[in-house]
């Protein structure tokens, strides 16, 4: 799991040793089967240093012998190494105006259930918490997992942190105030909680485990009722003044135009989002501005994207005006940023006609890079990416601690009767 971090990477305990463990257990899961000489290589450390930390993390579970796998090119046969998929599990959780879930995954990041969330209220932020704790914990019981293997939460949201990254802004789409998330469910569920940004979850995962993997420059947008998009830069995500890079739909494009969710006029979403599809059809005359909204005009889309995959040709229309606009008012953004990889996710980045008209429209305008969207493969669901924020943040991060996962150590002990002189 190389590439960008996460602001919520919480280093508490590190040191020389937690790196290196850490290291060791993202090239394992890079490479299953890798033995311990080329191990040692691409980590940079002594036979010794490497003998002494795969034995700890085998005595922890955490890997495992996976037999003579790889031939050292001379004959010999050498054992390999493999992560445990025993060895520990995550949660993942996203929540969105609609089509929240909760995944288990284990350390290797395959995901072993998966319940959608349906909240009664979601607009009732308690109740919804409490729905979804309840949810969780009964997922754990149902596994009846070793309560020190179930290492911590990611949760991705559909709604920005603050600067310090501790507060969830108010949220229009979920109809949420500002309030602490990460304390309010770690409370609830007696786990680790990390929250971030629905679209940054998926950049991140996109780049751990995805189909962007080493990628260090990527742009990823999601194209539902409304618009967003994260960024990877140098490796990183680019977080921007107060935590709000990479809020395309509030694009200015025409002072004149309609009204957006945020207040100002013509903004990108008024005329290249899921929400402008309605409105052009006639079909929506004002932006979502709460999770009401979101429902009424999640379905209405739902309708209008199948008409056009079977051949409504007034839908398709519009919908290509859409995807096409999309791609004209990113232009700038894109050249400024010469992405290796554009990713375009979402309901829209499903739907052949808008992405069609996408990747023409950046084709014209000289963007030379790679596009990838969901009609040509999956990208990672919501709920999966929380489950690899959360993998990054308390796995594979030199901030865990493995101690509580190791056997009793039996020390001997001098015993005075015993001695010899
Ligand atoms: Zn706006």
């Amino acid at each position: 799991m190389n590439g960008p971090t996460t602001s919520k990477a919480k280093w508490a305990g590190d040191s020389p040793r937690s790196y290196n463990r850490t290291n060791v257990m993202k090239q394992v899961l890079k490479t299953p089967g890798i033995d311990r000489t080329t191990l040692s290589k691409a980590t940079g450390l002594t036979n010794a240093a490497m003998t002494r930390i795969v034995q700890e993390l085998i005595d922890a579970k955490l890997l495992k012998d996976v037999g003579q796998l790889q031939s050292d090119g001379r004959g010999r046969r050498r054992s390999g190494l493999a992560i445990e998929e025993t060895g520990g599990y995550v949660l993942g959780i996203s929540i969105l105006a609609f089509n929240s879930r909760i995944v288990l995954s284990s350390i290797t990041g395959e995901i072993i259930d998966s319940l959608p969330i349906e909240p009664t209220e979601l607009s009732n932020v308690q109740q919804t918490l409490d729905e979804i704790a309840q949810m969780a914990l009964s997922l754990l019981d149902k596994h009846k997992l070793d309560k020190t293997r179930v290492l911590g939460t990611g949760v991705a949201v559909a709604g920005y942190l603050n600067e310090s990254g501790d507060v969830l802004d108010p949220s229009y789409n979920l109809g949420w105030p500002a309030f602490n998330l990460e304390r309010s469910l770690e409370k609830r569920l007696n786990l680790n909680v990390v929250v971030d940004n629905v679209n940054r979850c998926i950049a991140v995962a996109e780049s751990r485990l995805g189909s962007c993997v080493g990628v260090q420059e990527m742009v990823l947008i999601r194209a539902a009722l409304g618009l967003g998009a994260a960024i990877i830069t140098q490796g990183n995500i680019l977080r921007g003044h107060a935590n709000r890079a990479g809020q395309i739909g509030h694009i200015p494009i025409n002072r004149d135009g309609l009204l957006c969710s945020c207040g100002a006029q013509g903004c990108l979403n008024t005329v290249a989002s899921g929400w402008a599809i309605l409105n052009q059809l006639g079909l929506s005359d004002k932006p979502s501005t709460g999770p009401g909204d979101l429902k009424t005009h999640k379905d209405k889309l739902k309708h209008v994207l199948e008409k056009s995959l079977a051949g409504d040709q007034n839908f398709q229309k519009v919908i290509s005006k859409s995807g096409e606009l999309l791609a004209t008012h990113n232009l700038s953004l894109l050249h400024s940023l010469a992405p290796e990889i554009i990713v375009l996710t979402g309901p829209l980045g499903a739907n052949t006609v808008y992405c069609d008209a996408f990747k023409a429209t950046l084709i014209k305008g000289g963007v030379s890079s790679k596009v990838i969207t969901n009609c040509d493969q999956n990208i990672t669901a919501s709920a999966s990416a929380a489950s690899a924020l959360a993998l990054e943040t308390y796995v594979y991060s030199p901030s865990f601690d493995i101690q509580p996962l190791l056997p009793d150590v039996q020390v001997d002990v001098f015993q005075a009767e015993t001695l010899i002189l």
